[in-house]
């Protein structure tokens, strides 16, 4: 690009506004373009498919997408033709832009859409990032990213041949209170931290689709759903992978019910410090969703932790550095993944960290079956500091 082509910082509003009003688009996705290069190119939202139109989709994303402002819902995937005529009038959907799973592949001769976000039963994540991966697409995929390491590293070398970037859909790490656990524990802010403590789960009577107990499709019980976040949420308040886990499942109190999959399991992750985190999670039990720490000086809590909102929390010393307000999650980290995309640097929940964690999952498994420590030595070794910093 020659120079003479680069407006001056002083007339950079102006250009931004002409390109954009030139080009029909808005102008929030340009301004937050960071080099000239990006800038200069004409602003619009990248285009989101959402893959599934279930509780997720239709609860939290899609409402999401009409929050946000570098990225939109342009596409859905579907098997049912009544929610994909549902969807098109509801979200000014063309018809063009909706697909079913055997013409899903079809999307890479669609530039309306951009990013595919895979929100599936946990054990066909596998296939449609694969899938959208080859069809050129940038990816979403919610958590867990996949029901076992082989298939998370499958996903992660067909995302890698493509090119495209890929995240996994962990909107903690763009809320407030969480990012602020971040900072105190990985900042030390109360000292070193000696014990975590974490607890996620609900009764699976009060919620949950059937699948979600179908181990062919989950992948395991409440640990696959709810555990995951205790886990991630340990790992990114100590700053540390853990180097082994113990655990034990509850006893299973509906054996019609958890036929296949677990009740619940009760599990501690052991740091190379010496720090154990106490975790546990359930179908079998409404829990509040928690995440604490016990540190050198004085604790700090999240009490709810980990829902889509009304989250708080508290410290020892009453610092109000927990009284943060509450955003919209999935609005802000679909934002960050398109900015990703837009400027090019790397998304800070990449599908890397969604491997270590069915890394860690399935260590847990382990602990719980054989009764005996595991050790997490091969585990990617990665965490999340930019939300700490
Ligand atoms: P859901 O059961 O409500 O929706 C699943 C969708 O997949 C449905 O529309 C269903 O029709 C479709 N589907 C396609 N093929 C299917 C098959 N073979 N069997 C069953 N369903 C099939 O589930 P959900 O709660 O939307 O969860 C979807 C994914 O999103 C899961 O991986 C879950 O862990 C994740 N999730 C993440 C969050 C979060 O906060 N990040 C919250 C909820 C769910």
């Amino acid at each position: 690009m020659a120079d003479w082509l680069l407006p001056t910082p002083s007339s950079r509003r102006d250009f931004l506004r002409t390109l954009s009003l030139g080009a029909g688009t808005t102008l929030a996705g340009a301004s937050a373009l960071a080099s000239p290069l990006e800038w200069l190119a004409p602003a619009r939202k990248l285009g989101v498919a959402l893959v599934g139109l279930g509780n997720y989709s239709a609860g939290q994303l899609a409402p999401a997408l009409r929050q946000t402002k570098f990225c939109q819902l342009t596409g859905v995937v579907t098997g049912s033709p009544a929610k994909a005529a549902q969807w098109q009038q509801q979200y000014s959907i063309a018809a063009k832009n909706c697909y079913d799973y055997q013409t899903f592949d079809r999307l890479i001769d669609n530039p309306a859409i951009d990013i595919v976000y895979v929100v599936l039963p946990n054990a066909l994540h596998a296939e449609y990032v694969v899938r959208a991966a080859q069809a050129g697409k940038h990816v979403i995929c919610e958590k867990p990213m996949a029901t076992s390491v082989a298939d998370a590293r499958h996903m992660l070398a067909a995302m890698e041949k493509a090119g495209k970037k890929f995240s996994v859909g962990y909107r903690l790490h763009f809320e407030p209170h969480n990012q602020e656990m971040m900072r105190l524990g990985q900042g030390l802010a109360y000292g070193k931290i000696n014990h975590l403590a974490a607890d996620n789960g609900f009764k699976f009577g009060s919620g949950g689709t059937p699948w979600r107990v179908n181990k062919k499709l989950s992948g395991g019980g409440p640990l696959m759903d709810m555990g995951v976040y205790c886990l991630q949420g340990c790992i990114y308040t100590k700053g540390q992978v853990p180097i082994s886990i113990t655990a034990k499942f509850i006893p299973n109190p509906d054996p019609v019910l958890f036929k296949e999959v677990e009740a619940g399991v009760n599990w501690q992750l052991h740091f190379a410090d010496g720090t154990v985190a106490d975790c546990r999670t359930s179908y079998a039990e409404n829990m509040q969703g928690r995440l604490r720490a016990d540190a050198a000086t004085g604790w700090f809590e999240l009490a709810p932790a980990f829902g889509y909102g009304g989250l708080a929390g508290q410290t020892s010393d009453n610092s109000g550095k927990l009284n943060l307000p509450n955003i919209n999650q999935q609005a802000a980290q679909m934002d960050d993944f398109a900015q990703c995309i837009l400027q090019n640097k790397p998304t800070r929940v990449p599908g890397e960290m969604g491997l270590r964690d069915v890394q860690l999952l399935e260590a847990i498994y382990r602990a719980a079956e054989t009764g005996q420590s595991v050790s997490t030595k091969d585990v990617v070794q990665l965490i999340d500091r930019t939300s700490a910093e």
